[in-house]
């Protein structure tokens, strides 16, 4: 390591990562009191300030259409990518594996699809359901409270549904289905489908206000949330996280600060981290009485595997060998199709709560199924704001294309006939899936990089052709035509490319057991006991849902464990 300037002060806790895991983590530990200091490797961001919600596509030369560090869109609120310049990683031979990252405060919060998911009592226990993977060491009664704190605290729409594996919440009233979901969810086309598929159908779980909360104004229903919202109706870490957690005087915010390890006294305890100053190129230090990686699941097992030292060759607290193990992402795939019945729609304003109003959560028994655990089917379609490439593949519509008036005629008849749905699923780890430092790549700052190792294994595969029978299913009862051919086993059934679906998760997964994880149940290392985890490194298994409301209660309740242990100076 270069020589670095010795840090002034010691905080009493160091948090490495401003996003979904970081900001609650900083939220509740300032709440508590403690004196804080956040590290975030991209610069100031706030939504609510610095997002362009009311831009219109055609308000640019380009349309909108995604650039090099905005894959999601022009005017899309992220910084990072699929790549980003200086910052590489790399995949072994024979994997495929994309890796998403976001580089600016609030992360991958800013944009996030802001699908708000309980994991159920179920997820916590698969093991013992089924005979694969591991069981948690806590279970959905040890979350349940924080749920509750962070539905009451951030805000999420929905409906009590008593599902069993899907917990309700407290809830804000859900925005009505658009005319297409009207279809779905009452007596429409989708629905008489869904009805004759058995799929259940209920409103969408999202963190959008639909009604005033703690000084956050409810949703007007433009559709940009991907955007950032500027009356704060949706949750992103900065406006709704941080900026409280500012306000109580106790953290001090240091962005472009690039975290290279986790530094360790001679007593084996973190004493703080180095970093590197972007804007300066300088490696400086942070002393602090904790340390608290939320730097995203990945990240996380990296800093950690770069913490080497003599006592520590291997990385820090990793005496099991599990650190970048055990790494999961969600399984994906889409299928959309056109319905004639939906053709030549009068044009209204579909804008809505900005995502899906309406979800299929997982309603088969696996008994009579070739794969375990399940998937959630996203619904998407309608007549939301033309920007770049809007109604790409005209030709697939029948008689569509051609020139002039033709088209014209053809984009306004089928504008809003499209409908598809997005299977998202569990992964179950495997150990042929996993991260580790390439010792031949560093990035720009001279940090050593993640290679990745991954295998989907026929659980997954054979859910997703499951995944491509139902949509198919459903889009031909709805007497429309799917625009792509069914996948073959060959084509991996167009499983997206594992990464994709950007819900990876595991690294630093919890257990009691030592020898086989690196957290206990309080996401504290075993071996380094003022050391935390707070994003989806932790997570033991993946759960058909969307893993982000899980993270944030999960870093409530290691921030209540931290900040009690504080109190006991038993850290
Ligand atoms: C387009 C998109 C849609 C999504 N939709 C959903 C959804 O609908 N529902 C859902 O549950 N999840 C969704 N997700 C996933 C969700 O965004 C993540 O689960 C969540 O943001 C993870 O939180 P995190 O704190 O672990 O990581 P992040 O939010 O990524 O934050 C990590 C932060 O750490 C910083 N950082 C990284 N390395 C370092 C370092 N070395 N030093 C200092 N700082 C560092 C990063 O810059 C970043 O700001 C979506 C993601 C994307 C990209
Ligand atoms: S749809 Fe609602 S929450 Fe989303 S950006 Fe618009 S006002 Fe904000």
């Amino acid at each position: 390591m270069a020589q670095v300037a010795p840090p002034r002060k010691t905080y009493d806790v160091c948090i490495v990562g401003s996003g979904a895991g970081g900001g609650m983590t900083a939220y509740a530990l300032t709440k508590a009191g403690a004196n804080v200091i956040m590290l975030e490797a991209g610069g100031l961001f706030y939504g609510s300030r610095d997002g362009k919600m009311m831009v219109p596509n055609y308000a640019s030369p380009r349309r909108g259409a995604s650039t090099k560090t905005r894959p999601f869109g022009e005017f899309d609120a992220c910084d990072g990518g699929w790549e980003i310049e200086g910052e590489p990683y790399t995949v072994a031979s024979g994997s495929r594996f994309l890796w998403w990252r976001a580089r600016m405060l609030g992360g991958r919060t800013n944009h996030w699809g802001r699908i708000s998911l309980r994991f159920g009592p179920d997820d916590f226990k698969r093991k013992s359901l089924d005979g694969i993977g591991d069981d948690w060491p806590i279970g959905y009664e040890d979350v349940a409270p924080y749920f509750d704190r962070v539905d009451r605290l951030i805000g999420i729409h929905g409906s009590k549904e008593g599902i069993r594996n899907e917990p309700d919440g407290i809830f804000h009233p859900p925005p009505a289905p658009r005319c297409y979901e009207y279809l779905v969810k009452k007596a429409s086309l989708v629905k008489k489908a869904s009805d004759k598929l058995k799929i259940t159908c209920i409103p969408a779980r999202r963190s959008v206000i639909t009604q005033p909360l703690n000084g956050r104004a409810a949703c007007h229903y433009c559709g940009q949330c991907n955007r950032g919202c500027a009356t704060r109706s949706n949750f992103s870490s900065p406006d709704v996280l941080i900026a409280p957690a500012q306000a109580t005087g106790n953290l001090t915010l240091l962005t472009n600060a690039m975290v290279r390890e986790v530094i360790v006294g001679p007593d084996g305890r973190a004493t703080g981290v180095s970093y590197v100053d972007k804007r300066t190129g300088e490696e400086m230090q942070i002393r602090a009485k904790v340390v608290v990686l939320a730097a995203s699941a990945l990240e996380s097992s990296r800093i950690l595997l770069n913490s080497r030292t003599p006592k520590y060759p291997n990385g820090l607290a990793n005496s099991s060998g599990t650190v970048g193990k055990y790494i999961t992402d969600t399984t994906g795939t889409d299928v959309a199709g056109y319905i004639p019945a939906m053709e030549n729609h009068v044009t209204h304003n579909e804008d809505g709560a900005g995502g899906m109003h309406v979800y299929m959560p997982w309603w088969l028994n696996n008994k009579k199924l070739d794969f375990p655990r399940g998937y959630h089917i996203e619904v998407w379609g309608g007549l939301s704001a033309p920007g770049a490439g809007f109604g790409g593949g005209i030709q697939r519509y029948p008689s569509g294309g051609g020139y002039g008036k033709q088209l014209k005629d053809d984009y306004r008849r089928y504008y809003g006939a499209t409908i598809g749905f997005s299977g998202r699923g569990e992964m179950i780890p495997n150990d042929d899936t996993y991260c580790e430092i390439d010792p031949n790549v560093v990035d720009r700052f001279g940090i050593p990089v993640l290679r990745f190792h991954w295998k989907w294994q026929d659980y997954e595969l054979n859910q997703v052709r499951h995944m491509h029978q139902t949509f198919r299913a459903l889009i031909d009862t709805m007497g429309g035509q799917v625009f792509s051919p069914m996948p073959t086993k060959e084509q991996d059934y167009n499983i997206a490319t594992g990464g994709q679906i950007i819900h990876e998760l595991g690294g630093t997964r919890m257990g009691n057991d030592p020898k086989t994880s690196v957290l206990n149940a309080n996401c504290q290392a075993h071996d380094v006991k003022n050391l935390f985890v707070t994003d989806g490194g932790p997570f033991v298994s993946q759960a058909d849902k969307n893993p982000t409301w899980t993270i944030m209660a999960l870093a409530w309740r290691t921030s209540d464990y931290i900040a009690d242990q504080m109190k006991r100076n038993a850290l």
